[in-house]
């Protein structure tokens, strides 16, 4: 007999991340992960962490990492940020799902580049948004005027996934300009290895939402911190959105380590400039080797081989163990995402792409 209950199953295509590996000796450059530790003030945050951290509830608000993050990324950006200004959830992808909850609930489609962080999709279907992709450019670039119609909002990463292009702020303000009357979120996950954050563009457009995360230039992916910055009304909402569904999405684990972090602004620029100083070295080798590796202001590489096709590179890498990111889908199924790993690592890549570009 036919089980009819199924009928009422939601019908959903998951997003799908980067595979994990099963062994250690794996070279894992396909989540974009920091191939450095986080700051030795978070790993004192979670030795002092006691039983005791455990017993009671967080607190609701995570109102001190809220504050800490206020302070330390407003002075990065050059403003001045209240704990009003900042909501925090678990990973940038808990707070981008609360937005869309919070923001897209418009008859009219929200829009997104056709290349882009393969979440948002999902997240529309999940939560049934309408929504249309503007296909970028042949150079993979965004173009602000196809962003002029009416939606129901608007969704840009900068820089953006996994194209690794970032944009100035006279795009990311024509953007704002040409969408007054709904949210335009940016989405900053990679921002600081070399974009220009929008964060200081927040007390002249009430509707933007600047969304970063903990989990790539900070190296926590693992305990899952992303944060939003907006006007007061924006972070109001999406408290409210929040506390519809779970009151305590941070842990108090996440909350100590978190402030650590932030707090540790020495280390955080002296980890940065070193996956930086990587990627600017890997990129210039992979051109050398017939690569066309786009400019990159993030932690990965997009590049494309002039002879050889993405998959076979992956494959040849994927053999040899060093895992990257390659999509079966249009118009990026000929290109590679590599993810900046240690000095270490990118010169066992760059061995093994040179021994499959080498003439013979
Ligand atoms: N935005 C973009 C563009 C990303 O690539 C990612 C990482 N997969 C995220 C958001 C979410 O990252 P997290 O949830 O770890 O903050």
């Amino acid at each position: 007999m036919e089980n009819l209950w199924k009928k009422n199953f939601i019908d959903i295509e998951p997003y799908v991340a980067g595979e994990q590996p099963k062994s250690d000796d794996i070279i894992k450059l396909n989540a974009n992960e920091n191939p450095y530790p986080p700051s030795p003030a978070v790993m004192k945050a979670i030795e002092q962490f006691g039983a005791e951290g455990l017993r009671m509830y967080p607190s609701m608000d995570a109102a001190p990492l809220r504050q800490a993050v206020a302070e330390r990324c407003g002075a990065l950006n050059g403003v001045s940020l209240s704990r009003e200004n900042v909501f925090i959830g678990n990973g940038s992808d808990d707070v981008l799902a609360t937005a869309f909850r919070a923001f897209f609930n418009s008859d009219k489609p929200i829009l997104f580049p056709d290349v882009t962080y393969s979440f948002y999709p999902v997240w529309c279907e999940l939560l049934k948004i309408p929504y249309r992709t503007k296909p970028v450019d042949e150079r993979f670039e965004i173009n602000a005027s196809d962003y002029a119609e009416p939606n129901g909002g608007v969704v840009i990463p900068n820089p953006n996934a996994p194209t690794s292009i970032g944009r100035g702020l006279d795009f990311v303000r024509e953007i704002l300009e040409l969408n007054r009357d709904c949210i335009v979120i940016i989405d900053e996950a990679y921002v600081d290895f070399g974009g220009e954050s929008a964060i200081p563009l927040l007390s002249e457009y009430g509707n933007l939402l600047v969304t970063q995360t903990f989990s790539k230039s900070r190296s926590m992916a693992g305990m899952r911190i992303g944060m939003a910055f907006g006007s007061p009304e924006l972070i109001t909402m999406l408290d409210a959105v929040k506390d519809s569904y779970n009151s305590y999405p941070m842990d108090k684990l996440a909350i100590v380590t978190g402030i650590a972090s932030v707090n540790d602004e020495e280390y955080f620029r002296e980890t940065l400039a070193k996956v930086i100083s990587t990627r600017d070295r890997t990129a210039a080798a992979m051109r050398g080797m017939g690569f066309n590796v786009a400019e990159s202001s993030t932690n990965f590489l997009f590049a494309q081989h002039e002879k050889l096709g993405a998959k076979e590179i992956f494959g040849f890498l994927r053999e040899r163990g060093i895992y990257v990111r390659f999509w079966n889908k249009p118009r990026i199924n000929n290109r590679l995402r590599i993810t900046v790993g240690t000095d270490e690592q990118m010169d066992k890549m760059l061995a093994a792409l040179k021994e499959l570009t080498a003439e013979p």
